[in-house]
């Protein structure tokens, strides 16, 4: 099998291959896993599934319990709020780190994951598919012949669009989001618990703390980002005039580590299996991030698929299992 990105839903479900006994590879167009701050909030379904597959006390390990939710105006004492149940385990994690800790289990099992290789076309035939990937150094095409093919490539799919699958849905356009990584001692302002909606009609945001950073991200007016030149200085400029507005005490002494911007969608494809290939996570569904479900979801994408395929590849059970 092989496996179009590195990102966590590519990697987990190659893991879960791998530990299934089925070959498989993966290809990651970019040069290392991405650190863009993105998810970093996982729900008790997912925490089940990493207790199936023997990840969990890494996960924990690296990772901050989810202390609970609220809603709140901002700078204002909770509209409302849920503590999580002690016999629950929610926790926070950026998926970066997460996506690090599924790549090391990985290597227990050999899989090769490819960094700098790109895919740029398919072939499907009856009893395999050419993969067409091209090496970032030298532009050199290979051609590689696998029996399925997932497309775990993100949102911008590129498998998703060789077959012309559709997207169907919309993509938010009088918002976009800014996320931020920052370094500020929040807690000695407030005790806010781990994970925080601000509810304003301008000035909405989620406040998260992912360990000893906090991950603010920030709705922004769309036609306040520069989509062509996306401009860091500017994003970071509206970080900051934002946190005083939404956060207790001195935050003009936070330290903005890191921002992205993003646009928001709520897209799913026409289909998620063509021939060989399979779509999983965001390449298949999009959400806006606002309720954890983007990755919680994908993750889940690879749980089914990576033991369904098993039971296909190696089990012989019928490929119509992947209907
Ligand atoms: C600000 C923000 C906060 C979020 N918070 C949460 C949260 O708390 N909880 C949650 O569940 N979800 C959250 N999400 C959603 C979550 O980040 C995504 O659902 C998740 O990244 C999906 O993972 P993926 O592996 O499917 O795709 P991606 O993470 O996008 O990975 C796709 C990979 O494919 C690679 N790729 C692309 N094209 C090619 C190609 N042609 N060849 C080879 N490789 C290719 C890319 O480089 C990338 O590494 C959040 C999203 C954002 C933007």
């Amino acid at each position: 099998v092989t496996v179009i990105g590195a990102g966590p839903v590519g990697l987990y479900t190659a893991f879960i291959l791998a530990q299934g006994g089925v070959d498989v590879a993966v290809f990651e167009l970019e040069e290392d896993i991405i650190q863009l701050p993105k998810a970093a909030g996982y729900f008790p379904v997912v925490m089940d599934e990493f207790k199936k597959t023997g990840i969990l006390s890494d996960v924990i390990k690296a990772s901050i319990p989810m202390t609970g939710l609220s809603w709140r105006y901002p700078k204002q004492p909770a509209l409302a709020q849920i503590a999580f149940p002690r016999d629950q385990i929610a926790i926070h994690l950026g998926q970066n780190k997460l996506s690090d800790i599924i790549l090391q289990h990985l290597a227990k099992y050999n899989v090769p994951v490819k960094f700098n290789h790109r895919l740029i076309s398919l072939q499907q035939n009856p009893d395999d598919i050419h993969a067409f990937i091209e090496q970032r150094v030298g532009h050199t095409q290979v051609q590689h012949t696998t029996k399925y093919l997932i497309g775990a490539d993100g949102g911008k799919s590129t498998v998703r669009k060789l077959l012309g699958i559709p997207f169907e849905g919309f993509s938010h356009t009088e918002f976009d989001i800014i996320a931020s990584n920052i370094d500020y001692p929040l807690h000695n302002y407030c005790d806010w618990p781990t994970a925080n909606f601000i509810v304003d009609p301008e000035i909405w945001g989620i406040v998260v703390q992912t360990g000893e950073e906090w991950r603010v991200t920030v709705g922004v007016r769309s036609h306040l980002k520069m989509k062509d030149e996306w401009d860091e200085e500017q994003a970071i400029k509206m970080v900051k005039d934002r946190l005083p507005k939404i956060l207790p005490g001195p935050t003009e002494q936070a330290n903005i580590k890191a921002v992205s911007p993003y646009t928001m969608h709520q897209r799913c494809a026409a289909k998620f299996l063509d021939g060989r290939v399979i779509l999983a996570g965001d390449a298949a569904h999009l959400t806006n991030p606002f309720g954890g479900l983007g990755l919680t979801t994908g993750l889940l994408d690879a749980a089914l698929l990576g033991r369904v395929l098993r039971q296909v590849l190696v089990e012989g059970k019928s490929p119509s299992l992947l209907e």
